[in-house]
């Protein structure tokens, strides 16, 4: 009994909900168009349901699955090359796609790790919540660090949203399927690291106006370099408030504090 008790929480802390719809399986694979030539990665295996389909028209599969029953199981799939692990963790094999239904608890970090590796396309499935931020359009409530940072080099479409009926155990939440296309940077910034952390910490007081937002942010960053930014900044400008801004703006933000920061420290 305490085992079974033990074993439950593990399946909740990985976000273990199956896809057993197949009519949702085979339009996740006509989206991705996955081809006999194409590598492709699957995050999170799970009973296999996708594996099985992907394994079928692809040329290589690489699944990686945290859970080590399931693992040992997607192994009895052949072709399939299983890599048993976190997928934070474990170093991704070269591919072409990644199909995915997501542990929606490593939602976020998978995402910028896939960002990190060059592919054609994602087809990925996320808490329905979470797809809509990433999708969000300045000034709505879903507009947030998220939105930004995906927005800066890829292209993000919903394509579909899924009922949570369509998953065994059923989750408490829907779902939606997501194309993700890496692009080239589609605006200049002149520090992309310094980029990142200047929207987390704007993005931390994203309803303040941007003079308040700015003086929280001073906290993570050159406390100095914010309070020039601010005072070079016309009034009209502090009076909008960060999630009202465009990602492009704040861009022009960040590169000012950037160079107001390299200015201060000799450029170190
Ligand atoms: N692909 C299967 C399907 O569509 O039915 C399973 C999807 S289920 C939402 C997520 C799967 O990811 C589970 O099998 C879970 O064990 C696995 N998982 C959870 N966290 C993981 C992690 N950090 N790294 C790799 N796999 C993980």
């Amino acid at each position: 009994m305490p085992r079974e008790v033990n074993r439950r929480k593990h399946k909740a802390k990985w976000g273990q909900h199956f896809l057993v719809d197949d009519q949702i399986i085979d339009r996740i694979l006509s989206y991705a168009d996955v081809q006999p030539t194409e590598t492709i990665l699957e995050i999170g295996g799970g009973t296999g349901n996708l594996t099985r389909k992907l394994a079928l028209r692809c040329y290589k599969l690489s699944v990686i699955e945290a859970d080590w029953q399931l693992a040992e199981k997607l192994r009895t799939i052949p072709g399939v090359e299983v890599l048993h692990g976190d997928a934070l963790r474990v170093e991704f094999p070269p591919f072409d796609k990644t199909v995915s239904n997501l542990p929606y608890q490593i939602s976020s970090e998978v995402t910028f790790k896939l960002l990190k590796y060059p592919f054609v396309c994602g087809v990925l499935m996320y808490q329905r919540e979470f797809a809509e931020r990433m999708v969000a359009t300045p000034g709505t409530k879903d507009y947030s660090r998220l939105t930004v940072c995906l927005s800066y080099r890829s292209q993000v479409e919903v394509i579909e949203r899924v009922a949570r009926t369509a998953f065994v155990p059923r989750p408490r939440v829907d779902s939606a399927i997501v194309k993700l296309i890496p692009v080239k940077p589609r605006f200049d910034v002149l520090d992309e690291v310094f980029f990142h952390d200047f929207v987390r910490a704007l993005f931390t007081q994203r309803r303040k106006r941007l003079k308040a937002a700015l003086m929280t942010a001073a906290r993570l960053l050159n406390a100095q370099a914010v309070d020039e930014l601010i005072a070079k900044l016309p009034p009209r400008c502090l009076l909008h408030r960060p999630y009202e801004l465009s990602p492009e703006e704040i861009a022009v933000l960040s590169d000012d504090l950037f160079s107001l920061n390299q200015l201060q420290t000799g450029g170190a």
